[in-house]
């Protein structure tokens, strides 16, 4: 159940007492409205069991739209060391549900920082570190409940592609063998102070009980590697230098040897990694 929210001052009183200019460095465009971070964390869902982990809190505009929307707690990483007073100021406005954490969410331990309990990743990502992050967390992926994240509309496309669409490629094919991938709304670019040049994507990622086919993950990946790292030739080339014995296993997974990679399903791909571990 949500709570009253107590009175905050606003956002840009807070960047202003605090200096929190936007540093382009660390990705820093921020959501200072909010009829758009309350729209987030309710997309989020119902946060009242779970730990939320938000990366990158800055200032805390969504910060405070998870804690309103009823998080029983909040875990926030934020590397930038200038917005961690401003964030102290919010976890005493909601006694005992905000810890703020200094620190790279990329080299974080996140099992070092959150407890064993349900957790769901909701976070308005810095682009320049938002696929390595979304990477990191898919080496475990069942560690969290659910990922809300925003990424460049461009980064999110690739997360939801469908076979034959030019923005399908490795990601989309790790992403959706592991997680049921949605892409939920759009956000422009004047939403965020200061604007980035690009339009946003909030995107639910919910990781599926079981990889949706089998297939060992190394080899996937390795073959995901080399047949899209020459997506626009056959693939009976765009694999000759992964192993002498592409062709053999092509055939073994009935695949053709003239078809190009973006043509393939998680299905064929799966198929693919598991011929080649059994001839
Ligand atoms: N959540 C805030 C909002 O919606 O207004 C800020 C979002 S801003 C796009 C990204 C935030 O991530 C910035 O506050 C930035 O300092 C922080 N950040 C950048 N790299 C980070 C990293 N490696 N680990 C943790 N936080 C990081």
């Amino acid at each position: 159940m949500a709570e009253a929210a107590p009175e905050l001052p606003p956002l840009r009183e807070v960047i202003r007492r605090h200096g929190l200019g936007a540093l382009k460095s660390l990705g820093q465009n921020f959501l200072l409205d909010l009829n758009l971070t309350a729209r987030i964390a309710r997309a989020a869902g119902d946060l009242s069991a779970c730990t939320v982990y938000e990366v990158g809190p800055g200032p805390g505009g969504l910060t405070r739209a998870l804690l309103a929307a009823g998080a029983r707690r909040v875990v926030a990483v934020e590397r930038d060391r200038r917005c961690i007073a401003a964030l102290a100021e919010l976890a005493a406005a909601w006694p005992g549900r905000l810890e703020v954490i200094e620190g790279d969410a990329l080299s974080i331990d996140e099992d070092a920082v959150l407890d064993p309990g349900p957790c769901r990743v909701v976070a308005n990502l810095p682009y320049n570190v938002g696929t390595a992050l979304l990477l990191k967390w898919l080496q475990r992926p069942k560690r969290f409940d659910g990922y809300t994240l925003m990424f460049q509309k461009e980064v999110a496309l690739r997360l939801v592609a469908a076979p034959g669409s030019k923005e399908y490629g490795r990601l989309s094919v790790l992403v959706q063998w592991l997680c049921e991938a949605r892409r939920l709304f759009d956000i422009p670019p004047r939403a965020f102070t200061p604007p980035p040049k690009v339009t946003s994507s909030l995107v639910a990622l919910t990781p599926l009980p079981a990889p949706r086919h089998p297939a060992e993950r190394a080899r996937l990946e390795a073959v995901l590697a080399a047949a899209f790292g020459q997506r626009r030739k056959m693939l009976r080339a765009a694999l000759r230098a992964y192993s002498p014995a592409s062709e053999a296993a092509l055939a073994r997974a009935g695949i053709a040897p003239t078809a190009r990679a973006e043509e393939l399903g998680i299905d064929a791909f799966c198929r693919l990694a598991r011929a080649f571990d059994e001839i």
